[in-house]
């Protein structure tokens, strides 16, 4: 037997028991005559001691191991003389009889440590050493038991798990696909799923009426600091269903996860229309943890000789309480904030309400004290309150004063890690126009479809339509999204066509979905939550990168592997992909 107990396990009672454990040498110590060690497996860490005294082989044997060699020893369990209150095995050690190195180990390039030494492109170069680290087991199995709850969920509601092809041909998500040549076919090509979307809705049809997956996603999207070319999602669809009831079921998966994962009690999930979202959050997935609303003061700003704010489409400020006693050097730092490349406004304008009942202002010389009160009743502001404003056109500012209401939200501690405030954004618009290809494209997928009254609106006024679409945002993340589907043959043609497919290109790419649709499609709708995110935003931390066992780096790239990598002559030969 390599093991009798694993790492994690032995306690006092077990005081005088003969046993065996495995596992990796994470620490030795020589003291004088005595040789500690701390052996690491997965479920924890236990000291093993040698001592000179009763067996100098046995000790010099142990010294000699290094950091990371894979050992199994053989011991009597024993009452620690000085304890370690900070791990549970932390009140015996193993008096060690028998040691037997399984494997030696390289001393590995960083410390397997929580506070480890190794920067991160090391650490991802070594991933499998890297995974041996707390944190990342903590991360890995934290995915497990949320991938585990979300099935026993769905499960207990009949959804059933179904597979779905990966080599496919293209659906439109919005990005590019990954393609995959055809040895059999020379010239053809598969595409790997942007998701199961069309194959869901194909399930609907054949009256599987809650189907889920736990799915592998690809999109080959231009690089973005935390994004995965592959990347997982809870793929969700559901027959005979309203936008409410899609809301019930995954409202519940939402508090069932939280409750069993976190024993927190999701409080109600709100609803707010986009074009709310974007008034007052300046975003479509603001975290309504705080709430610093936008306040628009275009008619009472404007006009008052103030040129920076009277050529603009929109002056839009909040309030953040408390904060009239920002200093100078504090003020300047939340300018310099908004005029980063990134946030890219022009400047900040400030206006203090002082404690004592009067206004200072970075504006001063543009408006009197009466105007400024103006603006405090309109922010809600009081005494003791600093009021932020921005200007510019409507699309840029409200991004920027998104961005700068987040910060402040940081710096007044109002985003807090253990609150979580869910909600739905909804009543999308159902295209958007492209400006550099002059035609629209559909803000959700083509396959959503209008709310029921603006179904109509598709051949006259497609723009004006709105979507039945729906965005699940807990913190200011989305976590999911999805809607209800256009379900029948005519409907679906006449969206293609707003999106500009002609008759035969809609054909040639969706002719399968519009004939299945003639065959009895039921009304369907459903949802996709990102899983990489979501396991994110339970682990508290902002990288999904942390999350999955082997990432790709910022670049796509996995470095540990060295993909993407190019293929032999024969290989492209094969794949008729011979560049002549
Ligand atoms: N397929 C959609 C997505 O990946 C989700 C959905 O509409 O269900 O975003």
């Amino acid at each position: 037997m390599l093991r009798t107990h694993r790492c994690s396990e032995l306690r006092l009672k077990n005081k005088g028991e003969n046993v065996v454990l495995s596992g990796w040498v994470k620490k030795t110590r020589d003291l004088g005559g005595m040789t500690f060690i701390d052996l690491r497996d997965r479920y924890g860490i236990t000291q093993l001691v040698f001592d000179m005294d009763q067996d100098e082989n046995l000790c010099t044997k142990a010294r000699k191991l290094g950091r990371e060699y894979v050992i199994q020893v053989k011991g009597e369990v024993r009452e620690r003389s000085n304890k370690n209150p900070n791990i549970p095995t932390g009140d015996i050690e193993i008096s060690a009889k028998e040691l037997s190195v399984l494997n030696e180990s390289k001393t590995p390039p960083f410390t397997i440590e929580d506070e480890t030494d190794g920067g991160e492109e090391l650490r991802m170069k070594y991933r499998y050493l890297d995974l041996r680290r707390n944190i990342n087991q903590r991360n890995i199995k934290l995915r497990h038991q949320l991938a585990l709850e979300i099935r026993k969920y769905l499960s207990t509601n009949d959804f059933l798990e179904i597979e779905t092809p990966y080599l496919i041909k293209s659906t439109p998500e919005g990005a590019r696909d990954f393609v995959v040549p055809s040895r059999l076919h020379p010239g053809e090509f598969y595409a790997l799923p942007q998701s199961p979307q069309t194959f869901k809705q194909l399930l609907m049809i054949s009256g599987y009426d809650r189907y889920f997956q736990v799915v592998r996603c690809f999109r080959d999207e231009d690089f973005r600091a935390d994004r995965q070319p592959e990347f997982t999602q809870i793929d969700c669809e559901m027959s005979f269903v309203e936008r409410q009831d899609i809301f019930n079921i995954f409202e519940g998966m939402c508090k069932h996860i939280f409750k069993e994962i976190k024993n927190i009690d999701l409080p109600e999930v709100r609803l707010m229309s986009w074009d709310n979202a974007l008034k007052y959050y300046g975003t479509d997935k603001p975290d309504i943890r705080f709430g610093m609303e936008f306040v628009e003061l275009n008619d009472i700003a404007q006009n008052k000789g103030f040129k920076v704010f009277d050529s603009v489409e929109l002056v839009v400020g909040i309030n953040a309480k408390g904060c009239a006693g920002y200093s100078r050097k504090q003020l300047d730092k939340l300018t310099d904030f908004v005029k980063r490349p990134q946030i890219g406004a022009k400047g900040l304008v400030y206006v203090k309400y002082n404690d004592d009942g009067s206004f200072k202002s970075s504006v001063d010389k543009f408006f009197t004290r009466d105007d400024l009160k103006k603006w405090a009743e309109r922010f809600n502001a009081k005494p003791g309150d600093l009021m932020l404003l921005l200007a510019g056109d409507k699309m840029h500012v409200r991004k920027q004063l998104s961005e700068l209401r987040l910060e402040m939200g940081d710096q007044l501690n109002l985003r807090k890690r253990d609150e979580f405030a869910p909600l739905w954004i909804v009543d999308f618009p159902l295209l958007e126009w492209d400006e550099e290809n002059e035609r629209y494209h559909a803000m959700h997928h083509p396959f959503t479809a209008a709310h029921h009254e603006d179904t109509r609106l598709l051949e006259i006024e497609p723009e004006k339509a709105r979507a039945n679409a729906y965005d699940f945002v807990i913190n200011g993340v989305e976590v999911g999204g999805g809607s209800i589907r256009i379900h029948d043959h005519d409907t679906q043609q006449k969206m293609f066509n707003a999106l500009g497919f002609t008759k035969e290109e809609a054909e040639k790419q969706f002719g399968f979905l519009l004939k299945a649709f003639e065959y009895g499609a039921p009304p369907h709708g459903g949802i996709a939550f990102g899983f990489d995110r979501l396991v994110a935003l339970f682990g508290g931390t902002d990288s999904i990168r942390d999350y999955i066992a082997f990432p790709k780096n910022n670049a796509g790239r996995d470095i540990m592997i060295d993909s993407p990598a190019t293929i032999t002559e024969m290989q492209l030969n094969e794949l008729s992909l011979k560049v002549h």
